[in-house]
């Protein structure tokens, strides 16, 4: 049985603006899709009304079957990495690691402290924890956002276009790392990216958005087409 399964998903902005427009599809537990298509093709929406983010105009979307439309992004235990990384400025990279363990959950500081340090280790941040975004390269501030998702457990992983602000050295050397850390944890990923290579070396399968549908579903091999 699927573990994230979307179903006839739709989401109108305006009368005008239909963002989704009936998307299928579902994810078997631990796989890795990788999601593509143009700009303005609703890959962002899709992964936003996952989290929570927005709320479809209709359509179902489940969790190892329960319907999660309902619940509050934090109650979804789901974790979403921005192409921004969208970090809290002020904040160390610790604090921006733990903040929304310790705002959601009721764990004792305590586990927050080894939870945080465990992800920031698996990371290989540990020497940045008391650093602030603006002293952290954008490879750092990457591994900060990817701590902050992780040390949640997530259920489900949803990263939008979560490299297209590294060089391509930096680019290569996270998707590798990314790659490692998705089948570690075996959790349950939606990549969104416009970047051919990518696409084509991350995922186990890929899914083509054209004007909010599904235009192709299929392994990498499958899907590729010569520019
Ligand atoms: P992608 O991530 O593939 O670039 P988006 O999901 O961001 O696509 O956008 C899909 C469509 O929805 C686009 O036409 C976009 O302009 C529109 N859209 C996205 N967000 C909003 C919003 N908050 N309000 C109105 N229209 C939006
Ligand atoms: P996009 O790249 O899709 O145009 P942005 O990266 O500007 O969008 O922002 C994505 C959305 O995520 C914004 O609506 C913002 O309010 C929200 N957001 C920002 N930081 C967080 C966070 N730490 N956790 C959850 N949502 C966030």
């Amino acid at each position: 049985s699927p573990h994230l399964e979307l179903q006839d998903l739709r989401k109108e902005y305006s009368e005008r603006v239909t963002a989704v427009d009936g998307l299928s599809l579902s994810l078997s537990r631990g796989e890795l899709l990788v999601m593509v298509g143009p700009s303005g093709c609703g890959k962002s929406t899709t992964l936003r009304c996952i989290a929570g983010l927005e709320d479809p105009s209709s359509g179902h979307i489940r969790i190892a079957g329960d319907s999660v439309v309902d619940r509050p992004p934090e109650a979804r235990n789901i974790a979403m990495v921005f192409q921004n990384y969208a970090l809290y400025p002020h904040k160390t990279a610790r604090q921006n690691i733990g903040f929304g363990l310790r705002m959601t959950t009721n764990l004792p500081g305590e586990t927050v402290r080894e939870r945080v340090e465990d992800a920031a280790e698996t990371l290989g941040i540990t020497d940045l924890l008391e650093k602030k975004p603006a002293s952290l390269s954008g490879g750092q501030q990457q591994r900060v956002a990817l701590g902050r998702a992780i040390v949640r457990d997530p259920d489900v992983f949803l990263l939008d276009e979560p490299l297209s602000n590294l060089d391509a050295t930096l680019r290569s050397e996270m998707r590798t790392e990314i790659q490692t850390l998705q089948r570690e944890l075996n959790v349950t990923t939606v990549y969104v990216t416009h970047d051919q290579t990518e696409a084509m070396t991350i995922g186990d399968r890929i899914a083509v958005l054209r004007d909010g549908r599904l235009q192709q579903l299929g392994t990498p091999m499958s899907c590729y087409h010569e520019p």
